[in-house]
């Protein structure tokens, strides 16, 4: 069933790239295991995906432990301070970083364990209040402070888009969030490179990809639905 799933979600991630004039190997596929067994995981991999996303640390802990040490693991989910450690050196990317104070220590656990961390910062493009992101606005500041931080680096930005009935309502955040990333790129601020959009989940990855996402986040298209009392 994965197999089939993975490649219809390329498939159509292929299609929305020739229709935006892009090439495919310009869009990554992570693949949102949450809540999945590590099995489904493994059976992903074997079909060639190594790269994951969670959002929860501990279970992100608990599958690193158990898969392939070759897999890049995606921290994508709200992260409190107190858990930083735990993560810094294990992801690839946080695609959740929303405060200075949360950059701070990310950039602390980096110096002691003496590694570079990537990080994208998460925006709250449509201004829920149930989301987490900070204010379109806000962005470029905290850009230029968490590029002041060592060891920690700004590679892009991420946003959730609210749920929507058709994919055409968030085509507008999509917009919000590459034009945020040109307006921050000509700033040209050091240690500050926005080459990572990360938007577009199962509802809405096609229009994400025609707007400019260059990382959808797959999980229910891809491992199927999750069980409600799974959900956060
Ligand atoms: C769960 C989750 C996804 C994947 O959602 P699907 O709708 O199942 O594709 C993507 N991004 C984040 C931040 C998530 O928490």
């Amino acid at each position: 069933m994965i197999v089939k799933n993975l490649e219809q979600v390329e498939e159509r991630i292929g299609s929305a790239c020739r229709r935006a004039g892009r090439s495919a190997d310009e869009v990554l596929l992570v693949a949102v295991s949450k809540t999945k067994p590590v099995s489904l995981l493994q059976e992903a991999y074997d079909a060639g995906i190594r790269d994951f996303g969670e959002n929860k640390v501990q279970e992100l802990c608990d599958k690193y432990e158990q898969l392939p040490g070759d897999i890049r693991w995606h921290m994508i989910g709200h992260l409190q301070r107190n858990k930083v450690k735990y993560v810094v050196g294990k992801a690839v990317l946080i695609h959740s970083v929303d405060s200075l104070r949360l950059a701070e220590e990310i950039s602390r656990e980096s110096v002691k364990k003496d590694v570079d961390t990537d990080i994208l910062l998460e925006v709250n493009c449509a201004g829920e209040e149930s989301k987490f992101g900070v204010r379109p606005d806000q962005v470029p500041e905290l850009a230029e402070q968490v590029a002041k931080l060592p060891r920690i680096h700004v590679r892009g930005l991420m946003t959730v888009a609210p749920f929507s009935e058709t994919p055409q309502e968030n085509r507008k955040y999509f917009r919000l969030l590459r034009q945020l990333a040109v307006d921050i790129r000509r700033k040209n601020v050091d240690n500050v490179s926005m080459g990572v959009l990360s938007m577009g989940m199962t509802n809405d990855f096609e229009t994400a990809v025609e707007e400019g996402s260059t990382c959808v986040r797959v999980g229910t298209g891809i491992f199927g639905a999750r069980m409600l009392s799974d959900l956060e």
